[in-house]
């Protein structure tokens, strides 16, 4: 079946919820993926910083086929090895005690919100607002989108859930003010995706650290898209010196299998007991089994180290385009997330890299979002980013 055949069959019968560029994929490997017309391309997207390690990554394949083998899934009623594995495993290399297992990034944030306001009630009584930044994003459900500090997701959802209040990111004088004694949680993604690769002063996420310390609020970041090595360490905090309270990951977390956590240390998990909150699909052995298989691979001692060199070599590309190009005004980024400023609209440059192969996607209008595969090679970074330089002269 060609791309244009599933382009057109889909677009007649799912709903319309996407702005999706023509090409349909059948097959990947690393950092290059195939189309329905056995086009390739290389792959600087990596299907939005869910495949860290690349597609079909094969020793995840093998972790998924041993356990479909044996047995899909193990309902919350019982207990199954896979998730005991994975919480073990998070825990050992965060700072959490605790784990809630679900199935996409906004689950792990609504578990969060959820977590946060219980935590609340059981704290004083009168703690239920969760702050957030203007430009975050945190996923669409009813909560997560009022979460989420953009206007353009809650058109035409109203009316919808109160207490959230919102804060312009890297302003610690603005967040110091919002933050009352009505404060459950501070909600902030550790570097701005959606809201155009944004990465905040480097004083921004201890300020708000010793913030919410000064006033018993919980800490929670959302590392949906920069956790899981994407920029260079396991999870971004590392980077920034600090520990938070509540941590939220999905996306890369299985390499592409559907999954999210909610990890919390001990005291504050200790606000959610039997019944409180859970999922049909929360845990299930396949999800758990790939990404038990990613983090051994994210966690050998050779890996890391690796990807930061090459995430060097990359933004090092990166930043020869711009010295050269007139239409970016700048880069800006850390380790494997990298946006590029242009002086224009994205979207045409997008579509053009498409045209040669390359897969990219812009945010924030005029940010050119970089998200390649943590395994990609110095070779495929040199070929892809010399389309782009190429795309961006032209
Ligand atoms: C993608 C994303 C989400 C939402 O994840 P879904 O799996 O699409 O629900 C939340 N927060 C951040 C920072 C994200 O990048």
């Amino acid at each position: 079946m060609s791309s244009q055949d599933i382009v057109t069959r889909t677009d007649r019968h799912l709903m319309a919820t996407y702005a999706r560029a023509p090409v349909a994929f059948v097959r990947g490997d690393g950092a290059r993926l195939w189309d329905a017309d056995g086009k390739e391309y290389l792959d600087l997207f990596a299907c939005l910083a869910v495949a860290n390690l690349g597609h079909a990554p094969r020793a995840v394949a093998e972790a998924i086929t041993a356990q479909t083998a044996k047995l899909f899934h193990v309902s919350n009623l019982h207990y199954c090895e896979p998730q005991m594995r994975l919480a073990e495993v998070l825990c050992e290399r965060s700072f959490a005690d605790r784990v809630f297992l679900c199935n996409s990034g906004a689950e792990a944030n609504e578990a969060a919100i959820k977590l946060a306001r219980r935590w609340g009630h059981a704290n004083g009584g009168q703690r239920f607002e969760i702050v957030t930044a203007l430009g975050s994003f945190h996923g669409r459900t009813l909560a997560t989108l009022t979460a989420t500090g953009q206007e353009k997701v809650r058109v035409g959802f109203q009316p919808l859930p109160g207490g959230f209040r919102y804060v312009p990111y890297d302003d610690l004088g603005a967040l110091d003010r919002a933050l009352t004694d009505t404060t459950a949680a501070l909600l902030l993604e550790p570097v701005l995706g959606e809201g155009g690769v944004v990465v905040p002063s480097p004083e921004y996420l201890t300020g708000a650290r010793a913030l919410c310390d000064e006033r018993g609020i919980l800490l929670v970041l959302d590392e949906i898209q920069v956790g899981m090595g994407r920029t260079g360490t396991l999870f971004a905090y590392e980077q920034a010196g600090i520990v938070p309270d509540v941590m939220t990951l999905a996306k890369a977390l299985a390499s592409g299998i559907p999954i999210g956590a909610c990890l919390a240390r001990a005291d504050v998990a200790a606000a959610f007991d039997a019944g409180s909150h859970g999922s049909t699909f929360g845990g299930n052995a396949v999800a758990a089994a790939a990404a038990v298989k990613t983090l051994e691979i994210m966690t050998a001692p050779d890996f890391l180290p690796d990807v930061r060199r090459r995430a060097a070599r990359f933004r090092a590309g990166l930043d020869r385009i711009a010295a050269r190009s007139p239409a970016v005004r700048g880069v800006r980024g850390v380790g494997f997330i990298q946006g590029m400023l242009l002086s224009e609209p994205g979207a045409p440059i997008v579509t053009r890299c498409l045209e040669r192969g390359v897969l990219l996607n812009c945010t924030a209008d005029t940010v050119l979002r970089f998200l390649p595969p943590l395994v990609i090679t110095e070779r495929e970074i040199d070929q892809a980013l010399a389309i782009v330089e190429e795309v961006l002269s032209s």
